[in-house]
């Protein structure tokens, strides 16, 4: 569950049962909002997700989005840093029991204005870059870290996943598997070659690739992207910041690998709904 390296503006709170609640700012628009909950929670399901806004803490909270089962949700609306630098969110969880809400998270994080402005131009020609010379448009896909458990495959009581290949959660033991997929450009690093290994039935076992992309969306390891020109599967392994602003990650540097072509990730579509007929929403 844990999630590798870095994550952009990471904003913790240790609410009774929200782990963790991250505001991501997305510089072209809107609010990405992640959030982990306790492993020891103890209150019955289903769970339904909802995201409120307020422009200051002591202001009237707004629903803008939900419900979700899924641990994220995002605020398609602009927030204006400049005319609302006071924004927050929460997160709210209604249960057949009652209600609960995670600690109130502000927009910007530690970013001032003149930081945001910084990191909006960076960025700009970021994309500037990818869209018209080194980049590749592909779809990507975040793997759930939470949510229904799918009943087709994982065993009762380990709650292990025992069908790779199952098609309601794509092996990875969670109903839908991955988010709805989103567009998301990369850079290849012409500094590094493909690695390729063979094994010997000369079928190619290993092809890792390091490539450029904003960080805007949450990548995280096991994560899937979606060459639209080759419709190769590539597996997100790691990431390194490249580009950094007051110790917030700007671009990354993401190590992929290949996934191989019998793997069920293929049968993933690439304008994947994140299975959303599953989920109570
Ligand atoms: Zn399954």
């Amino acid at each position: 569950m844990a999630r590798e390296g870095p994550t952009p503006t990471p904003i913790v709170v240790h609410g009774d049962v929200f782990d963790r609640v991250i505001v991501t700012p997305h510089i072209l628009g809107g609010s990405s909002v992640t959030w982990e909950l306790d492993d020891k929670i103890d209150v019955e399901g289903p769970y339904a997700f909802y995201l409120e806004w307020a422009e200051h803490p002591d202001a009237e909270w707004v629903e803008v989005a939900g419900p979700a089962a899924d641990s994220i949700l995002v605020d398609t609306e602009q927030r204006r840093f400049s005319k609302l630098p006071h924004s927050v969110y929460r997160v709210r969880l209604e249960t057949p029991t009652g209600l609960l809400y995670s600690d109130v998270n502000p927009l910007m994080g530690s970013w001032n204005r003149h930081d945001f402005l910084i990191a909006r131009e960076v960025i700009r020609r970021e994309y500037l870059a990818l869209k018209r010379y080194t980049g590749t448009r592909g779809r990507y896909l975040a793997r759930k870290q939470w949510g229904e458990v799918c009943t087709e495959c994982t065993d009762y009581d380990t709650g292990q996943v025992t069908d790779a290949h199952c098609p309601t959660c794509f092996g990875t033991g969670i109903v839908g598997g991955y988010h709805a997929a989103s567009d998301l450009w990369l850079g290849e690093d012409l500094k590094a070659d493909r690695e390729k290994r063979e094994d010997g039935v000369g079928m190619v076992a290993n092809i890792a690739q390091m490539a450029r992309a904003v960080a805007c969306p949450f990548l995280t390891s096991e994560d899937v992207w979606i060459s639209l020109a080759t419709d190769e599967r590539w597996a997100i392994q790691q990431k390194r910041k490249l580009v950094m602003l007051r110790g917030k990650p700007l671009v990354w540097n993401v190590e992929l690998r290949l996934v191989p072509p019998s793997d069920v990730i293929y049968t993933i579509p690439q304008d994947w709904d994140g299975g959303a007929s599953s989920s109570s929403a």
